[in-house]
Formats: C-alpha cells, sequence, structure tokens
C-alpha cells in the first residue's frame, strides 16, 4: 500500500518448522520468494517436549540454510544455547530464542553479547510484563534489537494447542517499544485456525507474523498439524494484506 511508513509495514517471517531436506526445504522456499517474503524461518536443532521424538538435522542443516541465504532471504533460526548461537552466528539474520529458554535470564544475557536481532517468543506460562522484563536481560547486555512474538499460553483449554494470547499484542505495545511478532500457528496449534487467528492478530496491531509453511503438511517431521500447505499460505497472504490494508498498514514484501 503506497504511503505506508516503512517502519510501519507487517513482516511476514514464513518457513517450516524444521528445515528437513532439499527438497522440502528449497520448494517451500521457491515457493515463498514468488510471493515476495523476505524473512525465512525453519529450525535445525529443535527444542521438544518429548526427549522420544525427531529433534532436527542438527548441524548438517547448515549448508541447506544458506542454500536459502542465497535466495536473499533474511534467515529466522532458533538457537538453544550459545555453542549453537556461535555456529549459526554467520548465516542468521534474526536469532530465534524459543519458548522453553525465554526464562533462561543467562542465556538471554549471552544473547545480548552479540550484535544480531533476537526473536524472543513468550513463555508458555509468562505473563506479558515478565516478557517485557526478559527482554530487559537481553538489553542490559548491549543488544537492544529485541522482537518479541506472542505464541500462545497454556490455558485449560484443550480444544486448542495453546491460547493465543490476543491482549499480550496491544499491550506490549503500552508497555514498550519492542515489535511483536504475532505466531498463530504455535498460537493456536490447528492449521484451520491460523488465517483467522493471524488477521486477528494484525487487526490488534501486530508488527509482523510467522507461520509455519510446509510443501507437504502430512508428512512433515514437526508441526504438520499446524502447518499451511503451498496454496493456503498464498491464502494467507492475500487475507492478511486485506486486513492490514484495513487498519491503514501494509506487508513489508517484495
Ligand atoms: C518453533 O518456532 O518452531 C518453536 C519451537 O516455537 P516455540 O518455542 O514457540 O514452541
Ligand atoms: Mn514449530
Amino acid at each position: 500500500m503506497r504511503g505506508v511508513c516503512p517502519m510501519q509495514r507487517i513482516k511476514i517471517i514464513a518457513g517450516p518448522c524444521a528445515v528437513e531436506d532439499e527438497e522440502q526445504t528449497l520448494t517451500i522456499a521457491e515457493t515463498l520468494k514468488k510471493l515476495g517474503v523476505k524473512y525465512f524461518r525453519g529450525g535445525i536443532f529443535k527444542p521438544r517436549s518429548s526427549p522420544y521424538r525427531w529433534s532436527g538435522v542438527g548441524m548438517d542443516g547448515i549448508p541447506l540454510l544458506y542454500k536459502v541465504k542465497d535466495m536473499g532471504f533474511k534467515m529466522v533460526v532458533e538457537a538453544m544455547n550459545p555453542a549453537q548461537m556461535e555456529l549459526l552466528y554467520p548465516v542468521v539474520d534474526i536469532f530465534q530464542i524459543g519458548s522453553r529458554n525465554q526464562q533462561d535470564s543467562e542465556l538471554l544475557k549471552v544473547f545480548g553479547r552479540q550484535d544480531k536481532p533476537v526473536l524472543l517468543k513468550r513463555g508458555m506460562a509468562t505473563t506479558i510484563e515478565e516478557l517485557v522484563m526478559a527482554a530487559d536481560f537481553i538489553i542490559s547486555e548491549g543488544n537492544e534489537n529485541v522482537f518479541l512474538c506472542e505464541r500462545g499460553i497454556r490455558t485449560f483449554e484443550p480444544y486448542t494447542r495453546n491460547t493465543f494470547d490476543i491482549n499480550c499484542i496491544p499491550a506490549v505495545k503500552e508497555l514498550c517499544d519492542h515489535p511483536i511478532i504475532a505466531d498463530p500457528s504455535h498460537g493456536t496449534g490447528k492449521v484451520n485456525l491460523v488465517i483467522p487467528v493471524g488477521m486477528a492478530a494484525i487487526a490488534a496491531g501486530a508488527d509482523g507474523v510467522m507461520i509455519e509453511v510446509h510443501n507437504n503438511p502430512a508428512k512433515a517431521k514437526t508441526d504438520g498439524d499446524q502447518s499451511l500447505n503451498l496454496a493456503e499460505f498464498e491464502l494467507a497472504m492475500e487475507k492478511f494484506e486485506a486486513v492490514a490494508s484495513a487498519v491503514g498498514r501494509a506487508l513489508d514484501v517484495l
């Protein structure tokens, strides 16, 4: 949309939960590229709730991340410890800190001592004020470039994987100057709910949306139930653009 200040543009971060293999990763990346998406997400080290589940391709995924980066994407990748942070540093543009690590203040400080932006996901049982304070641990070490991410919290509601806390979006705007990114994929855990909740987050003032996308969700090694297929993601982009434009904003796409 013309006349929308670049700061006001809504970031779209998309990609698989986990990078699995070359065909999966590049098929997804090519579709995202066609749709003008600038930020690619995809984990190679996956934090899991169960120690018995697949936990990512690990270091073998690094060359694949470079292939995607070479297509022109900015890379959003999770690191769970300082060693992973150092290993990923050259290929990553925004470090993701996952929900399971959001309360680890010493780890937050380590990310504060490097210069790349950090996407800090809300812990499953973290209050909004605690999330904002967690960002202060990063900032206290010198890195002020922190994006907060609402990804749903645990409630008594079992119908969805998590309960996306829409309140968090405007509340963060009231409490601090950090951009707030909405993750309706983890926030709902259900593919049919991802687009409407993403639209609601944009209407509520989110600075970006992070969406899990897979070329074959039924075969995804992680989070297939909440991953949009390529056609669904294209529809998501149309719906997000429509809501953004209704609230005087636009998507940050090429
Ligand atoms: C993810 O983004 O794939 C992820 C593991 O998210 P969270 O840390 O929010 O569970
Ligand atoms: Mn995931």
